[in-house]
């Protein structure tokens, strides 16, 4: 199944970050980073990509995305 964009898939096969990468939190080790390209949900732990969540279906025309109302509350 493809729910990431190329330079996601990168980053998963790869570990390496790429520019549409946001940091949405940090606590400790761990970081949970949103990629505005497909707004896909990453945590990154001792220098290990995880997925949290992604939205493939909105992937290359990103629409609104929802889970950004809940993360704001
Ligand atoms: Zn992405």
């Amino acid at each position: 199944m493809l729910c990431q964009c190329p330079p996601c898939q990168q980053l998963l096969r790869t570990g390496r970050r790429h520019s549409y990468l946001t940091t949405i939190s940090q606590i400790r080790n761990s970081e949970l980073v949103k990629c505005t390209l497909c707004l896909s949900y990453y945590l990154h732990e001792q220098s290990h990509w995880e997925t949290v969540s992604s939205h493939g279906d909105h992937y290359p025309f990103p629409t609104k995305p929802k889970y950004d109302a809940i993360m704001q509350n």
